[in-house]
């Protein structure tokens, strides 16, 4: 099938002969459409089928020109244009020219062979960086972008840096954060108490003796502190839950290198493409079946898949080559707050849970998370956007104004845009905590002041209760309160180009999550909404259910699986066979009490908690021990399951010709199954079928052209792949996140189209 794919290629990519190879390759390749240059960087725009894509995309970094250096390098596929030729356009440079901010990059092939270089000056040298690599997002206090004005403003050049830096011929020219083993920052190894044992090399070489007998490593990386240990011991990575008190979140992981990760994990091309690339996220990538796996099963039990990541700076470069074992590398962090950044607040902070720490003296002046990506239905997907993205820009046409935008409560990122441009800020949390809401407040002014944007109103959610919406109104702005779910709708058609047309039948947007706030003040979750500018019509969503306890039931997800029971069965479900939970017979009585007298049991249309609910009735997960846990493992259990069945449905339509989505048929079959022997697999893969045939049911009904995925649901992979699959079957044009996280990280962006419309 052929595709088209919009690049955004930022870094020394101008005046370098870049426009001609990359013409030079579209002709080879015989790829359509065009290239442009602009103060943001090289955007293409290629067409052709698919796997000819794949190979461009692989060879617009492999056959660049030799002096150039790529970035940033972000890549979506749109629907099919039609160009007929490749041309390289006029570079048009109208509007206001806005300097970007950089994220940080990762260590390029240039600074890693001088390190490695014993006769290199800046042989086995942890801050080794250049124009083309190091950090930038992590370090910049101010613009413009000159050295006075990030942390490493308070390092003095040594003649021979200074040398390099001012040498228009040298790949330091003007690179900002430079340095060497003579001027530049120290690493210091400290005991728990803060107390230095060891400097420079040494506490890089104590740290991986340490390491290897399997202590805790509080390591300051680029945009904060990582807690690392040997991942091929139980004891450590166990020890390492019981500090953090997580107890069975999975943690990511740090390889040495490609061949190490594939001995572990299959690995796509794409796949490979990501994990190498300048960004160097995290990728979810789906473990080896049938082999011992040498990482020990307490980093990531009852998941398919591994979290990991190639070293991405220096060093992570050197430690991973003394230690040559994949290490857990999480953040450094109390359960959600963010992760810390500075060596004297974190001996505080992480108290009891690093045995020692691994620390310099380069300051952070942001946090940045490491990002988190996947390959889904064939194409890229951000599920956490922050190192190596953060704070690069999306452009959304048509917004008059700057906007700031505060985001979702969950999974927060704030947004401002300057005309199209719309910057989205690095994963800041969830806003529990005094903690998140300070670096939520410091964000919103860090991005204004970066892009000198003063904004003409504030988006925010609609739930009255949010600290951000409350935040909102105490400033001396105008506050316009976006429905979450459509903001969900709206992230999504901003990351794909679409717009709303007089039509309103020719949108029909699905999402689907674990929680918003309804305009009619219930939770809201499964919802199909018509986008109409401004408004929207909500024409679907499932048949609201009890929420026994109401927040708590998102941990005790046994509460949800009964009261969907309760719900069809009455009394009667006490005579099911085989449902776990209902042996909580002293708790079930006052659930039940709960739910006949409507006590603390808000109703909710939430598709996460239907999840929730049905992995504990076919008794996969009873207790989350975070949020959509549950959820994800009755994804899991589906895995590699090859079925079409589905269950059956009723959609009851409304006067009003919307249509309430009844899953009582659902749970009497999975009730029937369960009865029936089935296994779990094939019940998970039947239940997840049945949601994407209520979609084209729902689609056939008011038949868009396009149909929009969007929330946190879409991170289930069956679920997108399946609902991707069947929409296209049926010949509907179907759109999800690429760039953008599909969970609540993407609400932000949401927000700011909305804000197209007024
Ligand atoms: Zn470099
Ligand atoms: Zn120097
Ligand atoms: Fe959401």
């Amino acid at each position: 099938m052929k595709q088209r794919v919009k690049i955004v290629i930022r870094g020394a990519v101008q005046g370098v002969g870049f426009r001609p190879s990359v013409y030079r390759l579209a002709g080879e390749l015989d790829i359509k459409g065009w290239i442009i240059n602009s103060s943001q960087g090289v955007f293409i725009e290629a067409e052709a089928n698919e796997e000819v894509l794949d190979s461009f995309l692989k060879r617009l970094d492999t056959d660049k020109p030799k002096n150039s250096f790529i970035q940033s390098f972000e890549h979506s596929v749109l629907d099919y244009y039609g160009y007929t030729d490749f041309e390289i356009r006029e570079s048009s440079e109208n509007g206001s020219k806005t300097a970007l901010v950089l994220p940080d990059i990762s260590t390029c092939p240039d600074c890693l062979g001088e390190i490695l270089d014993p006769a290199n000056r800046r042989y086995l040298y942890p801050f080794t960086n250049c124009t083309n690599c190091g950090p930038r997002f992590s370090i910049i206090k101010d613009l413009p972008y000159d050295r006075a004005n990030t942390t490493m403003g308070e390092f003095e050049m040594c003649p021979e840096c200074l040398a390099e830096y001012k040498n228009p011929a040298d790949r330091r020219f003007h690179a900002e954060p430079t340095a060497c083993p003579k001027c530049g920052p120290e690493l210091f190894l400290l005991e728990s108490t803060g107390k230095p044992i060891a400097d420079r090399l040494d506490a890089m070489y104590q740290s991986v003796i340490y390491i290897n007998e399997g202590k805790i490593i509080g390591l300051k990386g680029i945009g904060g502190f990582q807690l690392i240990c040997d991942a091929r011991s139980d004891l450590a990575v166990s020890e390492l839950r019981k500090r953090k008190r997580r107890s069975e979140k999975p943690f990511a992981l740090m390889f040495p290198n490609m061949e190490t990760i594939k001995q572990e994990c299959e690995v796509s091309p794409a796949e490979e493409r990501l994990l190498l690339s300048v960004e160097a996220p995290i990728v979810l990538l789906k473990r080896k079946k049938n082999i011992k796996s040498i990482v020990s099963g307490e980093t990531a039990s009852g998941n398919p898949y591994y979290g990991i990541m190639l070293p991405y700076s220096p060093l992570h470069h050197l430690l991973m080559r003394e230690l040559n074992i994949p290490i857990i590398a999480t953040s450094g962090n109390i359960s959600e707050e963010p992760i810390c950044t500075d060596e004297y607040e974190v001996i505080e902070k992480l108290k009891g849970i690093a045995d020692y720490y691994l620390v310099h003296n380069r300051k952070i002046q942001r946090h940045v998370d490491d990002s988190i990506a996947r390959i889904a239905a064939g194409r890229q997907m951000i599920l956490r956007r922050a190192r190596g993205y953060a704070p690069l820009p999306v452009t959304v046409k048509g917004i008059k104004k700057p906007y700031l935008a505060f985001g979702p409560h969950l999974k927060n990122t704030i947004a401002v845009n300057k005309g199209d441009n719309v910057f989205i800020s690095q994963h800041i949390g969830d806003l529990e905590n005094i903690e998140s809401i300070n670096a939520f407040k410091k964000v919103t002014r860090d991005l204004q002041s970066f892009y000198e944007i003063k904004p003409e109103k504030i988006i925010c959610d609609m739930h009255p209760d949010y600290i951000s919406t409350k935040y909102a109104k105490e400033l001396d702005k105008e506050v316009e309160q976006v429905q979450h779910h459509y903001a969900h709708i709206l992230s999504c058609m901003a990351e794909n180009n679409l717009e709303c047309t007089d039509d309103v039948r020719e949108i029909l947007g699905v999402s689907w999550d674990g929680t918003g706030y309804g305009i009619d003040g219930t939770i809201w979750g499964s919802e199909f909404l018509q986008p109409k500018g401004k408004y929207f019509n909500r024409v679907a969503f499932l048949k609201p259910f009890m929420l026994p306890g109401g927040e708590k039931a998102i941990c005790n997800v046994w509460r949800i699986g009964f009261a969907l029971l309760y719900d069809i069965y009455g009394e009667k479900v006490f005579e099911l066979k085989g449902i776990e939970f209902l042996n909580k017979t002293h708790e079930i009585e006052l659930i039940k009490q709960m739910l006949d007298k409507r006590i603390n049991s808000p109703l909710t249309t939430s598709m996460g908690r239907l999840f929730d609910g049905i992995s504990s009735i076919i008794g996969i997960k009873n207790e989350a021990n975070y949020e959509a846990q549950a959820a994800m493992e009755l994804e899991f259990a589906a895995d590699d399951c090859v079925t079409d069945e589905h269950y059956n449905y009723s959609i009851l339509v409304k006067p009003d010709n919307s249509c309430i989505i009844c899953w009582h048929e659902i749970i009497r079959g999975i009730i029937a199954d369960m009865t029936a022997g089935v296994s779990k697999q094939i019940i998970a893969a039947k239940f997840h079928n049945s949601l994407a045939e209520i979609i084209i049911e729902i689609s056939r009904k008011f038949k868009p052209k396009k149909v929009i995925l969007s929330g946190g649901c879409f991170q289930n992979k069956y679920l997108l792949e399946r609902a991707v699959n069947r929409l296209r079957e049926e010949e509907f044009k179907v759109y999800w996140h690429q760039r953008v996280p599909t969970n609540d990280g993407g609400i932000s962006l949401g927000q700011i189209k909305y804000s197209a419309y007024l």
